[in-house]
């Protein structure tokens, strides 16, 4: 493997092109290990960021990948259609939280959210509403890379501040305080409302992530806040997106967030989980309302199209995915989960430089006082023969569903020992 051409001349996300922190060259992977060139294998606590969740190389993934290859790997989507769509956008009106039965497939979940944007303002536009051309974000958010997504990120720990002379602006509030596990705080609610009030007019959607926050903090926030975000939105005729991306299919111990609160938005985005983490592939989910609002506007048409949309590849082991889901019995897998980490990981409270130890579902967060050395804790974690990827000052687990108690207890085993040096 020519490592020195990847480092001279292939970007790595958030890495340095001149001063690159080193990659670990991978062979192969298989259900939850990821194998090194060096032959070492890695029990792997990330799912590939929240997506691999039924493991690596999965015969049954495999399988619907090679069978839909032979009959076709893409077709455009303009004027044509297929199975592997049709079943899946089927698949994904049933599952997913009431009302939500029209869909757009989208390439990545930075696109569905800009896809969930661009939906947002064209419901407005269509009505001759103009003046609706704001949104409204949690501090602590993060929706993507994209430019629109950027803009709603965190202005502060996103990338909003290095470009906010070329991005749209648009209203924060703070995060939600109140833990998940928590009694809820009803001032908690009151920035929302308060922007929502004196806003109301310009804002044309609320988008949040529910009930966890990923990139921008892996943060567990309680329910209430988001029964109340929708009645807000509801009361001051503002569209609510949930960004569904990270917590969809049942990382958080539902298999929507959403239900969580019992709530369903007026946008969903779904991505990452959605094909077993095999390829990128997202939706963004409406209302018969909002659809038919938008068709019966000035254009007559949703105004995008993708050049890959609704690729059936992506599509036929998204199919295969959620059935693996069902066939493999995720509830269980995560709840088993979900008490692992808290077995292993909350005794870590304890230590000096741990400021705060949270569990939801399958997701695990070791949050620090200061800020991690990347290439040390990655060196260490390579060692130890797991394979964690912090940021900033968390060390979070998020490990696929398959995994076992003894794989949970080595990864956190890792972390307690790089606490411990
Ligand atoms: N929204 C959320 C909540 C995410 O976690 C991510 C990815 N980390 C995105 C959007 C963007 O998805 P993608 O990286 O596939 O563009």
């Amino acid at each position: 493997m020519n490592l020195e051409f990847d480092r001279q001349h292939i970007w790595h996300p958030y890495t340095s092109l001149t001063n690159p922190l080193p990659t670990y060259p991978v062979s192969h992977a298989y259900k939850n290990k990821i194998c090194l060139e060096n032959g070492q294998e890695l029990t792997d606590g990330m799912s590939s960021w929240w997506a691999c969740v039924h493991g690596y190389n999965h015969p049954k993934l495999n399988q619907a990948l090679t069978e839909q290859a032979q009959k076709m790997s893409h077709v455009m989507f303009g004027g044509l259609t297929h199975d592997p769509a049709i079943r899946l956008c089927e698949k994904l009106v049933e599952l997913t939280p009431e009302g939500l039965d029209k869909v757009f497939l989208a390439d990545s979940g930075s696109v569905a959210v800009e896809v969930a944007i661009k939906m947002a303002f064209q419901y407005w536009i269509s009505q001759g509403n103009k003046q609706k051309n704001k949104l409204v974000s949690l501090k602590n958010g993060y929706h993507g890379d994209t430019f629109a997504a950027m803009s709603v990120c965190d202005p502060e720990n996103g990338m909003h501040h290095m470009f906010s002379s070329v991005i749209n602006q648009h209203f924060f509030v703070p995060a939600p305080q109140t833990r998940f596990e928590q009694d809820f705080d009803i001032n908690d609610i009151s920035a929302l409302e308060t922007c929502l009030a004196q806003n109301h007019q310009q804002i044309a959607a609320l988008i949040l992530e529910p009930i966890v926050q990923g990139a921008g903090g892996v943060r567990m926030y309680h329910p209430e806040y988001l029964r109340h975000a929708r009645r807000l939105t509801k009361k001051y005729n503002v569209l609510l997106i949930a960004d569904e991306i990270a917590t969809g299919f049942g990382r958080t111990g539902k298999l929507f967030a959403c239900e969580w609160a019992d709530i369903s938005p007026d946008i969903l985005c779904l991505g990452k989980a959605l094909t077993g983490g095999y390829m990128t592939l997202a939706a963004s989910l409406t209302t018969q309302h909002i659809a038919e609002t938008i068709c019966n506007g000035e254009a007559g048409v949703f105004m995008h199209g993708p050049t890959f949309m609704g690729n059936p590849l992506a599509c036929a082991v998204a199919c295969q995915s959620l059935e693996l889901l069902f066939e493999n019995n995720w509830q269980q897998q995560v709840s088993q989960i979900q008490s692992w980490l808290n077995e292993a990981l909350k005794p870590m409270a304890d230590l000096p430089q741990v400021k705060d130890v949270r569990v939801l579902g399958a997701i695990g967060v070791v949050e620090l006082d200061q800020a991690v050395d990347m290439a040390k804790i990655q060196a260490f974690f390579v060692e130890q023969g797991v394979w964690i990827r912090p940021f900033g000052k968390l060390i979070y687990l998020m490990p696929p569903f398959i995994s076992q108690q003894q794989d949970v207890k080595k990864l956190a085993n890792a972390i307690q020992a790089w606490l411990t040096l």
